[in-house]
């Protein structure tokens, strides 16, 4: 704490002035000074903060008796038998907007932050593969730009709630056979914002809010998935003046891809061989990621045979260096029809071809051909 100034010129007030005086000053200069009035204002908070000290120290007589006679050193000490925490705000404002129905004590609920804002987009395989700036449109609530969210048609501002005395919260005080039952809720009147508007501004009728198409650029990680978020800090509702606005999730959505599964990190592709390519051996250009990948085989290719490429599956979300493999899985397809010419020549392949030659290790033909023979 800074040394204090004096506590008449603090309020503006001549040091006979009377005690209606004083309390006049008091509330134009809190008015002026409010934290609510004045969000994310230090210079207004400590501004207020001096003010209401001045007046704890002014409206009281025998304070006042002491401050006149002893500057502040009579009444840095004298706090102890009225119970008046000097400095404390909640304290100060409680004693002055305790001469009306309500006085408040103990900590606000204050300005509520945002809600989040959600929205969904939908991605390519591809895109997911390696992340995406994307300029999004969302609708959220923004502070109305007429009154930049104050709820007061300009050149008016908020002043503090008459009600609650800008604390946002009022007390009850209910007698019973028990005693005293004292309690604190949000402020009805100001709905625990503490401040009130005295003329509403016209686009946003007193709420500060209006709703706004806004376009948001969303950095989209490489490896995202269906079902995950990106979070973007700030870009939600608009909250309460003073408060924060909530995030924006957004939700991702990933595309079927008509070439490539997805399983996690892990890709798969089904390659469909002609009969010929698998007898004789090809190359075939495999779908990948990055485009296509060049795979040579060999002649007797299986149907059900496997290819895998490691480190052509998706990165993982912040380890883009880590990445799964694409598994490419080969199927032969047989001709339905079969020309006569091409016929005879599948006869006479037939019987050119031992059947040893259909013997693999593992081969699917194979165990079907026992499974038929009944071994
Ligand atoms: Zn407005
Ligand atoms: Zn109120």
């Amino acid at each position: 704490m800074s040394t204090p100034s004096d506590y008449y010129e603090t309020l503006g007030v001549p040091r006979d002035a009377s005690d209606d005086e004083i309390k006049k000053a008091f509330r134009n200069l809190a008015r002026q000074h409010h934290p609510d009035v004045n969000p994310d204002n230090p210079e207004a908070a400590e501004t207020f903060r001096v003010v209401a000290e001045a007046y704890e120290v002014l409206s009281v007589t025998e304070t006042r008796v002491q401050y006149d006679r002893f500057g502040h050193a009579g009444i840095s000490g004298a706090g102890g038998g009225g119970g008046a925490g000097f400095g404390n705000l909640d304290d100060i404002l409680g004693m002055f907007f305790g001469d009306g129905m309500f006085g408040g004590r103990g900590a606000r609920r204050g300005p509520q932050a945002g809600p989040d804002a959600a929205t969904a987009i939908s991605l390519t395989l591809r895109e997911a593969a390696v992340g995406v700036q994307r300029d999004i449109e969302v609708e959220i609530v923004a502070p109305c730009d007429r009154c930049a969210g104050s709820g007061a048609e300009p050149p008016t501002r908020p002043i503090p709630c008459p009600t609650c005395g800008g604390l946002g919260q009022v007390r009850q005080i209910s007698n019973t056979p028990l005693g005293q039952i004292v309690r604190e809720m949000p402020c009805p009147a100001c709905r625990g914002r503490g401040a009130t508007v005295e003329t509403p501004c016209s686009d946003c009728r007193g709420q500060g809010k209006q709703p706004e198409r806004r376009t948001v650029s969303v950095g989209i990680p490489a490896g995202v998935d269906t079902g995950q978020r990106v979070r973007v800090v700030g870009q939600g509702h608009a909250g309460d003046a003073g408060a924060p606005p909530g995030d924006l999730y957004v939700a991702i959505q990933i595309e079927d891809d008509p070439a490539i599964e997805r399983e996690g990190l892990d890709l798969h592709v089904l390659v469909d061989l002609t009969v010929t390519q698998a007898m004789l051996g090809a190359t075939v250009h495999v779908p990948t990621l990055e485009g296509t990948e060049t795979i040579v085989l060999q002649s007797g290719t299986q149907p059900g045979d496997r290819r895998t490429l490691r480190g052509k599956g998706m990165p993982q979300i912040g380890n883009e260096n880590r990445r799964g493999d694409l598994h490419v899985l080969f199927a032969v397809h047989i001709p339905k029809k079969l020309e006569p010419t091409a016929r005879l020549l599948v006869e006479e392949l037939d019987k050119a071809i031992p059947e040893d030659a259909y013997k693999t290790e593992s081969g699917f033909f194979n165990r079907v051909r026992r499974g038929f023979s009944g071994g």
